[in-house]
């Protein structure tokens, strides 16, 4: 019986056949170890995949998703990889790759209670609590989410220096770039919020 799934494993068998057939060593190198040039923070939405998005290679991007791509200072999953990222990897820079369209920062925005993920949103809704005023005087629905999506990147931004690992490492000098970028999956394109401030030094 055919599944919904089997299309992938006969995908996967045909990729691999056309990656050998275009470069012979190529699953070779990757056996000898990964050197990737960043690490993203993404959401787990099926239509966002970043190395889809970004025409990344494999062993380019050191990646971790959850729902609205949040940093909380109590995940040890998202802090463990930020860590090894950083110290093990040597990764320089860190993008926090939001999404216009987000079901989570929707969920967040409109209260419902769904029920587990409602203490995942709460981090959504801290964001939203402190920008109240400037999301209520956006009359256009879609436009308030848009920008509640932009503003839930930078906050993560923020969340993102206030770690323990990022200030290691300022602390030690090292060099540490953080990226907030937004993804329109309507029209494909990344965006990048306010280059400028995010770029500078903490
Ligand atoms: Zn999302």
């Amino acid at each position: 019986m055919k599944d919904n799934v089997t299309k992938f494993l006969q995908n996967n068998r045909q990729w691999l056949a056309e990656k050998q057939d275009i470069e012979p060593q190529y699953f070779q190198k990757l056996t000898t170890g990964q050197q990737p040039v960043a690490l993203l923070l993404g959401c787990s939405d099926s239509r966002v995949s970043p190395a889809v998005v970004l025409g990344s290679d494999l062993g380019e991007i050191f990646v971790h998703r959850n729902i609205a791509n949040v940093v909380a200072h109590s995940d040890m999953n998202f802090l463990s990889v930020l860590q090894y990222a950083v110290e093990v990897l040597g990764i320089e820079d860190v993008i926090v790759y939001g999404h216009y369209g987000c079901g989570g920062v929707k969920a967040a925005w409109e209260d419902d209670a769904i029920g587990l993920i409602d203490n995942w949103l709460a981090h959504i809704k801290d964001v939203i609590a402190r920008h109240q005023a400037e999301l209520d005087a956006i009359v256009d629905e879609h436009d308030r989410l848009d920008r509640l999506v932009e503003l839930n990147v930078l906050a993560q931004i923020e969340n993102l220096r206030q770690t323990s690992i990022y200030r290691k490492a300022m602390k030690a000098g090292k060099t540490l770039r953080l990226h907030a970028w937004v993804y329109d999956f309507a029209s494909g394109k990344v965006n990048v919020l306010e280059p400028e401030r995010m770029m500078s030094a903490a």
